[in-house]
């Protein structure tokens, strides 16, 4: 599991968002002539299909930028606990 944490106590933690609904990554393919877009997608060969359909059909247009989402989560100092989800880490309260 990739964390990032700055030295030190008190300081906030950054992981990969461990959420069941938050896809590993999400493509996208970007026409670089025109700013035409693939729409974001899970499937990488999906959003390259699309550039060949594009460049089928505008044959100038062939040069092209993969985008690629990443999701995070930040954690608080006080939770070192990376292997639950922060909609799961809320304390009860105290007197529960
Ligand atoms: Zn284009």
């Amino acid at each position: 599991m990739n964390v990032y944490t700055a030295d030190g106590p008190g300081e906030w933690s950054l992981m990969r968002d461990p959420a069941p609904e938050a896809p590993s990554a999400v493509y996208e393919m970007e026409c670089t002539t025109c700013g035409h877009t693939s729409g974001a997608t899970e499937d990488a060969e999906a959003a390259r299909r699309w550039a060949v359909r594009h460049v089928t059909g505008c044959p100038r247009h062939t040069g092209f930028r993969e985008i690629t989402h990443g999701f995070w989560r930040a954690l608080p100092p006080e939770s070192p606990d990376f292997s639950v989800t922060p909609h799961s880490r809320e304390r009860p309260a105290a007197n529960a």
